[in-house]
């Protein structure tokens, strides 16, 4: 029999070692929440390991992520994982969304310090009687159940706020030690990054998954402006297969697709199981890498 896939690099579908998960920003109008919905409907047979909603900056969307977590709690079999920040909220606000996901059922949180009101990049101070960042999060949440699985962020291109990629080792340590079993990266394009940060981290001797964020690129001029807030770099020969393209969105969609499978399976290559991806709640590129790594539809697996 002919495998329409090269056994040296894939996993052979149905061979579940891939574990993904995908994160989703909530609606913020009736077309955005028809979009959303597609697309976890159309991922959500893929069995992802869990899918985030995201928290808006300043808990701006504080409402609209508990309504979407909750629907996809109510109305899909899929496990969510709710975003929480530490911002313009004292503890005991912040301890109540978390009593309020757990009466839910929810049990997975990812915990951020986040970024000041006035925006990222400028400088963050605590919310009074607030949680101080992140690791002080991870703890307020444990306290409250045990239960929670926490997940925090992780940065391979050192966040903006720290002074070297050690202080930014240093809080994750924090979080790791007040009870993170997962960390997620900042989405980066050259996987070495990824790689040399993994060493230092189990230089470490943190031993808890670092889950790559994985980035498909949907619009390019808007990733290098998130890139350029989150501390990413993005290479030249990125830029370089996007020129020319801005009133070609067919092309710049099917070059997206081969950039971040190209990142994908060369991470696979190199050994990583799991993918985080930000989906933008879009659907298909997700859906197609996903297809190169050998995930398929639950039910086809089963038949
Ligand atoms: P931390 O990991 O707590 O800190 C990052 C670095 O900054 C550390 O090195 C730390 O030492 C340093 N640092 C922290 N505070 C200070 C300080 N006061 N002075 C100097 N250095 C400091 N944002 C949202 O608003 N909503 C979301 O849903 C959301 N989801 C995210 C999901 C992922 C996977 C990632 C990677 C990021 C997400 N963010 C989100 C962005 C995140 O909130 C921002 O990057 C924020 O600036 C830092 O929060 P953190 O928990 O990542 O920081």
């Amino acid at each position: 029999m002919i495998s329409a896939l090269r056994p040296s690099r894939f996993m052979p579908p149905g061979h579940n070692r891939i574990n993904v998960s995908f994160e989703f920003f909530p609606p913020k109008d009736e077309a955005m929440e028809k979009t959303l919905w597609e697309s976890v409907e159309r991922l959500a047979p893929l069995a992802p390991q869990f899918v985030s909603v995201t928290y808006g900056a300043g808990g701006s969307t504080r409402e609209r992520t508990h309504a979407t977590v909750k629907r996809i709690l109510a109305e899909t079999s899929l496990t969510p994982a709710a975003h929480l920040t530490c911002v313009a909220a004292t503890r005991g606000e912040v301890d109540e969304i978390v009593r309020e996901y757990h009466n839910a059922g929810v049990r997975h949180i990812v915990a951020l310090r986040g970024d000041p009101v006035s925006g990222a990049g400028e400088k963050y101070a605590p919310t009074p009687g607030g949680y101080e960042n992140a690791a002080d999060l991870v703890g307020g949440i444990k306290r409250v159940s045990p239960d929670f699985e926490v997940s925090v962020s992780a940065y391979p291109e050192r966040h903006p706020d720290s002074a070297t990629v050690e202080a930014d080792i240093d809080m994750l340590k924090a979080k790791v030690d007040a009870g993170a079993t997962r960390a997620i990266t900042q989405f980066f394009f050259e996987n070495d990054l990824y790689f040399r940060y993994l060493d230092r981290v189990r230089a470490r001797g943190i031993d808890i998954p670092i889950v790559p964020g994985i980035l498909p690129v949907q619009n390019f001029k808007a990733a290098v402006n998130f890139a350029a807030r989150a501390g990413a770099s993005v290479p030249a020969w990125l830029a370089e297969r996007f020129a020319g393209l801005d009133g070609d969105p067919a092309t710049r969609k099917l070059i997206a697709a081969a950039v971040a499978a190209e990142q994908a399976i060369d991470l696979l290559d190199r050994g990583v199981t799991s993918f985080h991806f930000y989906t933008m709640n879009r659907a298909d590129l997700v859906y197609a890498i996903c297809h190169l790594l050998g995930l398929r539809p639950a039910v086809e697996q089963a038949a």
